[in-house]
């Protein structure tokens, strides 16, 4: 059974220890380190040590891209787009979007030195958080409606794969076009990873078929999980922000993410929502890491550390989240031990 958050909190390794060791109390064996831009630019040696400090305490080691060239998801800002503005997305309206190119040749090189960089810190599995072309989160109109990317790259591999000019409208085979080459990158990077000895883990955002998987690109999931490098496949069913329904939502992704990872031999992993949660929902967490275990995932993962106590994501009362995520990793390790 695993047990896990994600982390960024600090940089600063005598506070991370403390952390770490509250991780530990609240039932945690794998924590997944956000390795930012910033952290490749500053923060080498200070992540090196927090990971070998998380795995001196026999914690598995994910680390995530977070916000890396703005394809991946994340609260960290990327640099790399403001460097090379040529390898930037552009959409349907022509307009230079904050994100890489995931065809991009340079955007590639720069993905695979940061897989050698956290390959050389020791890190255990590479966690890829939510792929996505570019998609404005917050404006749920503009979804499926302006779309990325038509920039020179795409245009003439998809001039190559379809003997046709790209269109401007979101075609179904400009659809098929973005999930390839979503598919594409994933598996160029999961093989440099691989080539590192380090697993791969692939979290796609939940509502597969739906308009946010299709603006991201990720709309057929059974694609994804097949790659013969990817390891651990998952989603992030977070019904407050959806604004589902907890045990239907929950279950039900969760059954899809299990049905896939049995049909292909993955392992399974999902995610509970442990930031914006209101006043007087907090006990929803605790539900839906339950919900999790009883649809048979052994892979459970909560975003983010302490309810993200600090940033503007946090809960309202991030101590009694937090509380309630440790007993209800330790409910589930223990059930787990007993069956
Ligand atoms: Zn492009």
């Amino acid at each position: 059974m695993k047990t896990g958050v994600s982390y960024f909190h600090t940089r600063d390794p005598e506070h991370a220890g403390r952390d770490l060791d509250d991780m530990l109390d609240h039932g945690c064996n794998f924590v997944v380190h956000c390795f930012s831009e910033l952290d490749m630019a500053f923060y080498n040696q200070a992540m090196e040590k927090i990971i070998r400090m998380t795995k001196d305490r026999d914690m598995e080691v994910y680390i995530d891209p977070w916000g890396l060239g703005g394809i991946f998801s994340g609260e960290a800002f990327s640099r790399f787009i403001s460097m090379h503005l040529d390898t930037r997305q552009i959409d349907s309206e022509e307009v230079s979007m904050p994100a890489a190119c995931p065809n991009h040749p340079k955007f590639r090189e720069f993905q695979k030195k940061w897989i050698n960089l956290v390959s050389d810190m020791g890190a255990d599995v590479c966690f890829w958080d939510e792929p996505h072309f570019y998609t404005n989160f917050r404006d749920r109109n503009s979804w499926g409606k302006k779309w990325s990317c038509r920039c020179n790259i795409c245009k003439r591999l998809y001039q190559e794969k379809f003997k046709s000019e790209m269109p401007i409208e979101l075609t179904e085979e400009v659809q098929l076009f973005r999930q390839q080459s979503v598919l594409d990158f994933l598996e160029d990077i999961c093989k440099e990873s691989k080539r590192l000895k380090m697993r791969n883990c692939v979290c796609v955002l939940p509502d597969e078929g739906g308009k946010l998987s299709l603006a991201a690109g990720t709309n057929k999931w059974d694609d994804i999980v097949r790659i013969p490098t990817v390891d651990i496949f998952g989603t992030d069913p977070y019904w407050i922000l959806f604004k589902r329904e907890i045990d239907d939502y929950v279950r039900s992704a969760c059954r899809r993410v299990i049905d896939l990872c049995d049909q292909h031999k993955k392992e399974a992993q999902a995610w509970a929502l442990a930031f914006l949660i209101p006043d007087g929902r907090e006990e929803e967490v605790g539900q839906a890491i339950d919900i999790i275990y009883e649809t048979g995932i052994k892979n459970i993962a909560a975003w983010g550390y302490k309810a993200c106590h600090f940033i503007d994501i946090t809960c309202h009362n991030p101590e009694k989240v937090w509380d309630i995520i440790g007993k209800a990793f330790n409910k589930v390790r223990d059930l787990d031990q007993r069956n």
